[in-house]
């Protein structure tokens, strides 16, 4: 009989914990609140098309229901999300979702003469975006709600905003960022679930190392990606000068 290993994975769990209690917090944080701050900032899109490139904001993270919208529209599209989470003795990596693939110019694949070509079928976060809810530490380390990114860098301010327009600016919000917690939350039990079961952990050394090799071009990576469907498997290749 194969013998069990108990190998203690810190990183996972305090993961896990955190994104955890990060839901339990979205729940609780109220709506009227929200509504108000969507009303004070009153933001209206003014087509600069900034949030869809590289330079504004680094990758466009896909749920699993934007993933099979995107699939359809062009399976060549996505890309394994960047920021690997682990990566285990063997050198194998785990990411909790995929992103949409940029040009070399770090626009999105889909952004076309500042416009989208997705525009009625883009991902969830492309719709809510700048709106955001959720926590994040300053300067200083104080945590904090965060409700909207890139503040005064994009878009005009104060416009008066309908009632309407303001409770489906938050509710739309709030979907997107729970759906987005429990998907790291199904990750990150996978990975702890996988890791137990196979005697793994995650060790940041390997992790720095296998990073380096890669971005040399010396070797592959191989990399675990997490979806609805569970975990498939990427080999992902070096990219050429
Ligand atoms: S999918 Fe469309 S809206 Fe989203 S980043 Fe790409 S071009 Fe912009």
């Amino acid at each position: 009989m194969k013998k069990a290993i108990s190998v203690k994975n810190d990183l996972i769990e305090t993961r896990l914990a955190d994104a955890q209690e990060e839901l339990v917090g979205l729940k609780g944080f109220s709506d009227p609140e929200f509504v108000d701050i969507i009303k004070e900032l009153g933001f209206r899109c003014e087509f600069c098309a900034r949030c869809c490139t590289k330079e504004f904001n680094d990758h466009v993270f896909l749920l699993d229901a934007d993933l099979s919208i995107i699939k359809k529209i062009d399976p060549d599209a996505i890309t394994p999300a960047p920021y690997y989470e682990f990566c285990d003795q063997k050198g194998r990596f785990y990411v909790s979702g995929y992103s949409l693939k940029t040009k070399p110019d770090g626009s999105c694949i889909f952004l076309e003469k500042k416009r989208c070509r997705i525009y009625e079928n883009r991902p969830s976060i492309c719709r809510v975006y700048p709106h955001m809810l959720h926590r994040e530490a300053d300067e200083s380390g104080k945590v904090d709600w965060r409700q909207i990114s890139g503040l005064n860098e994009h878009g005009s301010y104060h416009s008066e905003l309908e009632d309407s327009e303001r409770k489906a600016i938050a509710q739309e919000t709030r979907a997107y960022e729970e759906a987005y917690l429990r998907q790291v939350i199904d990750f990150l039990e996978a990975v702890q679930a996988h890791f137990r079961k196979n005697g793994l952990k995650h060790v940041q050394r390997t992790y720095d190392r296998r990073m380096r090799e890669f971005l040399k071009g010396e070797c592959e990576l191989e990399v675990f990606l997490y979806s609805a469907n569970g975990f498939e498997k990427y080999n992902l290749k070096p990219e050429s000068d």
